[in-house]
């Protein structure tokens, strides 16, 4: 009797001790601490070891060593991603500490999940990942890194192992743990997507930012789903709460005032990513000049409405995707790019300070403020339409080189279906010639990233090897596909540096030695110098150069090799 009693006594106190775990955060009389990377995994094995509901996995080593982690609370403790599947639930992924010093969606989701699970208030049809902390290195490089921030006291670094920005690797995945993210978000496939994160930049009235997948960009039907299901509830819920939200404000020109453009969040962002695979992604910031205990606050809430929102379209959401994936694999023309619609402008009322100037106390120059004692509520313009700029029809298939080991892995990794041919072939196939592109001087995020391609097509035979990669765009992944494999998309592979090898030439001629070739080839091609006369007429550059004139007979002649500028990626018109 007595040691039945004492067990009761023990359980409860444990139970207690893991689900009345009280978290750093709350501990603080401030609320202005956030938990350590020790304390964060502490408390999920915790959680996980204790509640069936609760499973807590390590997906692979990270650029620090230590694992990716990921939770997964599922009521029915199915944690079979198929099943799951299957039974026709939702998944809701949540992504904390890419950015580690912009910590409120770490202690946010650990009070969201003891929460949930001590208040019983698991959703049936919802399994809820949740990535404690992605930037594993970042956050264990403490300090206080971010000069414009209110609070906690002390938090992670927003840089990699590698001194990587992980919100730019979605794409090119340098790191580890961008491969990790990737295989996680296959392997879960989430209906929603939401990452975490604290803002920079104008001071105005509001704690929550809200970034949702540009409309624009999301496909249809999908697209309108969530601006009415998802997106526009949201607001009104997180008003009712008394933490009205305002989109992420990325100003016009210096201050609100001048009016708000919606972030474009291309493929190398996580929303930006999740689109490319029909995905409702949300990326929150929280205003980084509020009390922590207020945004920490306001994260925990939205995640609140953000569940009961899918909880309660679960079934149209995961139909909806599901038409959504079938519409884009049927789709013949693809945007590449977008552009911002200037022409087409709404109003927002704002809630902000009213900004000023005056002297400042270290130059003397005029300088910026905002008047915390002048609140105003005023009428912004609000860009947010992004036209299509740069579209393409899409191939049959892409053929590619199985040389370019990278391109495949990662193709693979985001599930894209692809097959070997048998034994080496011509195939009749478009390819490219780049023919202009501009290269960012200084690199950004470990590339000299490029933009601006313009191709030329050229439609003719070419010869492959047995091992070549035929992907065909029939298929689920289609928008990856394109997006990544055509080089003038934003975030394509080709402006990702994967290709560079063929911008450089890799023989050239001698001029004094050409010389005399170069005079046999034009009496062997009388055409040639004509044609020669007339671009000398047309460009004065060639005209007062010998060594250019030489260099247009070169590239005319046969010794001009063809691969130089040749984009390697083919694309198959007609099935063979
Ligand atoms: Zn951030």
């Amino acid at each position: 009797m007595h040691r039945i009693v004492l067990l009761i006594i023990v359980l409860f106190i444990s139970n207690e001790m893991v689900y009345g775990q009280k978290i750093a955060f709350e501990q603080d009389p401030e609320r202005n601490v956030t938990s350590t990377y020790e304390e964060l995994i502490d408390f999920y094995k915790k959680i996980a070891r204790r509640d069936g509901r609760a499973k807590l996995m390590e997906v692979g080593q990270t650029d620090v060593g230590k694992p990716l982690h990921l939770l997964v609370l599922s009521a029915d403790r199915d944690f079979d991603p198929k099943d799951i599947k299957a039974k026709g639930k939702a998944v809701m992924l949540i992504n904390n500490g890419i950015h580690p010093g912009e910590p409120e969606g770490i202690d946010a989701s650990m009070m969201f999940v003891r929460d949930l699970l001590l208040g019983n208030k698991l959703p049936a049809d919802v399994v809820i990942c949740v990535v404690p902390v992605y930037n594993v290195s970042g956050m264990l490089d403490r300090g206080t890194s971010r000069a414009n921030q209110n609070g906690p006291v002390s938090y992670g670094f927003r840089g990699s192992r590698q001194h990587y920005d992980l919100n730019r690797d979605f794409i090119k995945s340098d790191t580890r743990n961008a491969k990790l993210f990737q295989h996680v978000f296959h392997t879960w496939d989430p209906d929603i997507f939401f990452d975490t994160h604290t803002s920079n930049g104008a001071d105005y009235q509001y704690v929550m930012t809200l970034i949702a997948t540009h409309p624009d960009k999301l496909s249809s039907p999908l697209s309108d789903f969530m601006q009415e299901k998802f997106t526009a509830p949201l607001y009104k819920r997180m008003e009712k709460s008394g933490i009205p939200m305002i989109p992420y404000v990325n100003t016009k020109e210096e201050t609100p005032e001048s009016g708000l453009v919606a972030f474009l969040e291309t493929p190398r962002y996580s929303t930006g990513y999740a689109a490319l695979h029909h995905t409702i992604g949300y990326m929150p910031e929280t205003h980084m000049w509020k009390p922590y205990e207020q945004r920490v606050k306001a994260m925990y809430v939205l995640l609140n409405h953000l569940l009961a929102i899918t909880a309660e379209e679960h079934k149209a959401l995961v139909q909806i995707r599901r038409l959504t994936r079938e519409a884009a694999q049927k789709q013949e023309i693809f945007p590449l790019s977008w552009k911002l619609d200037t022409d087409s402008v709404d109003t927002l009322s704002f809630l902000g300070y009213r900004a000023g100037r005056k002297a400042s106390n270290i130059s003397g120059a005029q300088r910026l403020f905002y008047d915390r004692q002048k609140p105003t509520a005023i009428q912004i313009p609000y860009y947010h339409h992004y036209k299509p700029d740069v579209r393409v029809k899409k191939p049959v298939a892409y053929v590619i080189p199985q040389a370019y080991d990278d391109v495949i892995a990662l193709l693979r990794l985001n599930g894209v279906q692809m097959r070997a041919l048998e034994r080496d072939t011509v195939l009749e196939v478009e390819t490219y010639y780049i023919e202009a592109y501009q290269t960012s001087r200084q690199p950004y995020e470990g590339h000299y990233l490029h933009d601006n391609v313009r191709t030329r097509s050229v439609v003719g035979g070419m010869a492959f090897y047995a091992g070549d990669w035929i992907v065909e765009t029939d298929q689920q992944a289609v928008r990856y596909i394109i997006e990544t494999l055509e080089p003038a998309a934003t975030d394509s592979f080709f402006n990702w540096n994967f290709f560079d090898a063929i911008l450089s030439q890799k023989e050239y001629f001698a001029p004094y030695i050409f010389e005399e070739e170069a005079e046999r080839l034009l009496k062997e091609h009388p055409g040639w110098r004509d044609e020669l006369e007339h671009e000398k007429q047309r460009d004065e550059q060639l005209r007062q150069n010998g060594r250019l004139q030489l260099d247009w007979i070169y590239k005319k002649s046969a010794y001009y090799e063809k691969g130089h500028l040749r984009y390697p990626v083919a694309r198959l018109l007609k099935s063979p």
